[in-house]
């Protein structure tokens, strides 16, 4: 007499204590009358395949999330226009005013209130630019773009959540970097790994400095590329971590936290762009990420003017 199947998951440590889901299917064989006879137990280790659904789930997320940004983008770059222009309108009549009009203390507080509000629309600005860059979709073909350009954008996009972790940020970036190929966004998308891990480092072990994330873009002495690091003062990388950094779904950050995908990414994109990653712990404290890119080509565009004026 055979009843249906039961299944089940049990979650077990292997040799290297790591988390496996095992899909167990139970099914009993019973004798004549009724008692069990035996209880067959198929376990699968469904770890790989559940990983892989949740990439595939994020990765449609994130492409939705891409294309909304897009649009939010362009819907919130038309009223910040409005206001910034108005807020400047306003200042000018303000300060045209005659003194008898608008007393001389005043024209100057609201001067300086308008100018600020002008100046934060303007920042504001800036970062949907930034967005919009970041929300591209990758499949236009990849353009010579500047790297301190593409970090300061990446900067600007994580601001407020460093801010809100009380994590500072110092950018040094040397603009005599030239020009490196790829997609400015997907190279936003390595820094803002790098630099969130940092962030998420410093928060879980904090130390006694302040946390203070470091990006710091220059040209390789030989000219051929661009250098950039990303350092953190935070609790550095444990040793038995350091070999499988960049393996996909490695990660010590709790279950719905950490997806161990970031680095891995980051590894591709910096290898399509012809480039290196690798990590490695400070002397003193941190970590420190360091990717090298290949300068831009330089394409050679030929002159015809002579021969057609011949
Ligand atoms: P996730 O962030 O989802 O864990 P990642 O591939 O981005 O996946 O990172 C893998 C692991 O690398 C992290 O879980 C963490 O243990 C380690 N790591 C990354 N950056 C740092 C850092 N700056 N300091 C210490 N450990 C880090």
């Amino acid at each position: 007499m055979a009843r249906a199947p039961v299944e089940f998951d049990v979650t077990l440590n292997d040799t290297r204590q790591e988390k496996r889901i095992i899909r167990v299917t139970a099914q009993a064989d019973y004798a004549e009358d009724g008692r069990m006879r035996h209880l067959v137990l198929l376990g699968v280790d469904e770890t790989m395949r559940r990983a892989a659904e949740v990439r595939l789930f994020d990765a449609s997320r994130l492409a939705t999330l891409g294309e909304m940004a897009s649009s939010i983008a362009h819907e919130i770059n038309q009223p910040l226009a409005v206001i910034r222009l108005a807020a400047e309108t306003l200042n000018e009549e303000f300060q045209l005013a005659e003194p008898g009009v608008v007393p001389a203390e005043l024209r100057e507080f609201t001067g300086r209130k308008l100018e600020r509000i002008a100046n934060q629309t303007e920042r504001a600005s800036t970062i949907i630019r930034d967005l919009r860059i970041f929300a591209r979709k990758p499949d236009d073909q990849p353009t010579p773009f500047s790297v301190p350009d593409a970090l300061r954008g990446a900067a600007d996009l994580v601001h407020e959540q460093l801010r809100l972790a009380s994590v500072a940020i110092e950018l040094r970036l040397d603009e005599a970097c030239g020009q490196v190929l790829g997609h400015a966004n997907r190279l936003q998308q390595v820094v803002i790994n790098l630099v969130l891990n940092a962030r998420d480092a410093m928060l879980e072990k904090p130390g006694d400095a302040p946390p203070t994330i470091r990006v710091h873009a220059y040209p390789k002495p030989d000219g051929s590329g661009v250098v950039v690091d990303v350092e953190d003062n935070g609790p550095g990388i444990p040793p038995k971590v350091l070999p499988r950094l960049f393996e996909p779904f490695f990660t010590t950050k709790p279950g719905g936290k950490g997806t161990g995908l970031g680095l891995s990414i980051s590894y591709e994109i910096v290898r399509q762009m012809g480039g290196t990653i690798s990590a490695e712990n400070l002397e003193g404290k941190g970590a420190r990420f360091r990717f090298t890119l290949p300068i831009a080509p330089v394409v050679a565009t030929v002159d015809n003017s002579a021969i057609a004026a011949e």
